[in-house]
């Protein structure tokens, strides 16, 4: 393949939906994946619709997956400027070809105009007003009035929309990559406006015209734009540029996790799942979210987990590094059918590339979320931490969660644990043991073992009498990594204060019921 042009084109009017951060992923895949350029254009020609903050936003969220810009509004490049509102002058010459060879016209039909029309028609019956070519002739344009009466509207500088004149009776077939031959009939197909009274472009006009000049070669979006490239094809066709059309694929939907209907925001506020890859800063308490980034996902997992949202590399291998996911990828394996956000799946990932971090890693991921607790353990300590909880845990909190008593002593005891163990027969016993730990040299875990084990045994007590109880003073919890080599991470000393605490609080416990 000759090296792709491709582009990712947001519209800044809020946060990046994970639905477009897939988009902008199997773009920059199929770019890598063939030496060519990503480019980020920024489509904000709807001034209503812009949200200041949303660029940075997009700009930070690709940074955070590692999804390099070659060609953007921070990176420059021949082809910009990349962001459409500094592009404006350049869309109206293109409006006036289109209106010279008579593919578009002048419509000066106000909003009231407009509004009045789509009631009228409702009136009738018809609840889908459209402005077509069945249309036209009936409204207030440049096709449909005496040419006169056009000079003088142009003359007297009456506001106008330029709306692109779809062809009648002609079937328009796209040939998708992803779902194959796709046709529409050009008389289902309104008559889109292509520049707006403001003399800036729609996203249609703009799009296309960006698209040829940035000599774009595949155009890779969401399927919710496969109607609007009905149009798009026929204004290549009306600019004389269909020779140079990019190649075109429509990503299936993303289904909610039951798999019935698109995945929404509002999903993600009633089920407690990212669907958004970093929180929005600035927003508003009813805004905000919580993104991939906050819920603990590395953005290795998340971008594996994306890329597993519509693509498939026909093997069994689920594990991708962006690497190899440039390597293997294909438009061709991109799947038509829905797919479901299964986030099930997404922690899966995150557990094992949690796994796969090396400690030191991991430790400066942690060490901010456990400073934010009030703790600043030193890095040989958080290391070993890491590593021995990196495989109970799955998201980066879990480190917290699971593990806050490598940091602190206000425990947590496990009831249950201490209701059904703690025998007050044996208070000498667990006495005696923490006056042999007091001593032990050096305090390892092998020998921590030893010292607990052989006591046991003179005692003739079993594990499950002992172990537990040990366990619950120390962590206050049953689960967790080796206890013995909890023991000599804490030290002889701290264990000294758990043991002691533990034992007199277990008591406490006990009394109500002894
Ligand atoms: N600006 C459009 C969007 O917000 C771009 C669609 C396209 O890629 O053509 O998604």
């Amino acid at each position: 393949m000759e090296k792709p042009r491709v582009r990712f084109a947001p519209s800044p009017t809020g946060a990046l939906h994970i639905g477009g951060v897939r988009t902008a992923l199997y773009n920059y895949l199929l770019a890598k994946r063939f030496n060519g350029t990503f480019i980020l254009r920024i489509e904000d020609t709807d001034q209503t619709r812009y949200v200041p903050g949303a660029e940075k936003y997009i700009i930070d969220s690709l940074e955070w997956l590692g999804l390099s810009i070659d060609e953007g509004p921070g990176q420059g490049g021949e082809y910009g400027p990349y962001r459409q509102s500094e592009r404006k002058a350049l869309y109206g010459k293109y409006a006036q070809q289109l209106i010279d060879n008579g593919h578009a016209y002048y419509a000066f039909d106000t909003p009231d105009e407009l509004d009045k029309r789509r009631e009228e028609e409702k009136e009738k019956g018809k609840h889908s007003f459209k402005y077509d070519a069945g249309m036209r002739m009936s409204m207030r344009n440049s096709l449909s009035l005496p040419a006169a009466e056009v000079e003088q509207l142009l003359s007297s500088e009456a506001p106008y929309a330029i709306r692109l004149k779809i062809p009648t009776d002609e079937v328009v077939l796209i040939n998708d990559i992803v779902r194959g031959e796709v046709r529409f009939q050009s008389n289902e197909l309104d008559d889109k406006i292509i520049l707006k009274g403001d003399g800036m472009p729609t996203y249609h006009l703009a799009n296309i015209v960006d698209d040829h000049l940035m000599k774009i070669s595949h155009v890779i979006r969401g399927e919710e734009w496969l109607p609007s490239t009905a149009h798009h094809i026929l204004l290549y066709r009306a600019l004389g540029w269909e020779e140079t059309m990019p190649v075109f694929a429509h990503l299936p939907l993303i289904l909610k996790p039951n798999g019935k209907g698109k995945l929404s925001k509002r999903d993600g506020d009633k089920l407690g799942i990212p669907v958004f890859p970093l929180s929005w800063e600035g927003a508003t308490e009813e805004e905000s979210f919580k993104g991939f980034r906050e819920f603990g996902f590395l953005p290795q997992a998340a971008l594996n987990f994306l890329a597993f949202l519509g693509w498939n590399p026909g093997t069994e291998q689920e594990m991708f590094s962006l690497t190899e996911l440039c390597e293997a990828f294909s438009l061709e394996k991109i799947g038509k059918a829905g797919a479901r956000f299964d986030i099930d799946k997404a922690k899966w990932f995150n557990q094992q590339y949690i796994i796969a971090q090396n400690n030191a890693t991991l430790a400066e991921m942690v060490r901010p979320m456990i400073a934010a607790k009030g703790f600043s353990p030193n890095t040989a300590f958080l290391q070993t931490f890491c590593g021995m909880m990196k495989e109970r845990v799955t998201l980066l909190p879990d480190f917290w969660t699971a593990g806050y008593y490598f940091f602190s002593n206000e425990l947590e005891y496990d009831a249950k644990t201490v209701r059904k163990k703690w025998k007050p027969e044996n208070k000498a016993f667990f006495a005696e043991i923490k006056q042999l730990l007091a001593s032990l040299d050096p305090f390892e875990a092998a020998n921590i073992k030893t010292t607990i084990v052989g006591h046991m045994e003179a005692n003739e007590l079993g594990f499950g009498d002992v172990l537990p109880i040990v366990r619950v003073a120390v962590s206050g919890t049953v689960k967790g990594p080796d206890i013995f080599e909890i023991m000599e991470l804490l030290g002889r000393e701290e264990i000294q204060v758990r043991l002691a605490k533990g034992f007199a609080t277990f008591d406490e416990m006990k009394a109500p019921s002894a």
